[in-house]
């Protein structure tokens, strides 16, 4: 019997709760009302978009993510999310959003077989 061990992180704003997992972790992730990755995460990870897929499960409120191709994703709880990497996204709607991801850090998109960024 092993405890998992919950880490506590936030970074401009977004709330992360992070438990490893064998190789992989299940991440929560609160993403705060009005926000948008490139206006508040951008100028931290100093990337044209957001390089990470996302896997996992909208639990509150609503997201819009979208493709440097101009293609565009609305989840909104309760569903299933899958993005692909190379995306801006912002929070829709009043509250904050939240997320319960599983991601395998770095490698991600391998390990789930999904295209290592937005293709068609
Ligand atoms: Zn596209």
């Amino acid at each position: 019997m092993s405890t998992l061990q919950t880490e506590h992180r936030e970074i401009n704003g977004v709330k992360v709760e992070i438990t490893r997992v064998g190789e992989g972790r299940i991440r929560r992730v609160t993403y705060p009302g009005g926000f948008r990755w490139s206006k508040d995460m951008k100028p931290t990870v100093k990337t044209d978009s957001c390089e990470h897929t996302h896997v996992g499960y909208i639990v509150e409120g609503s997201i819009e993510i979208t493709y440097a191709d101009g293609c565009r994703a609305e989840f909104t709880a309760p569903q299933a999310v899958v993005i692909d990497a190379g995306h801006d996204g912002r929070v829709t709607g009043n509250g904050a959003a939240v997320m319960i991801e599983f991601d395998f850090e770095g490698e991600t998109a391998r390990r789930f077989g999904l295209p290592e960024s937005h293709r068609h």
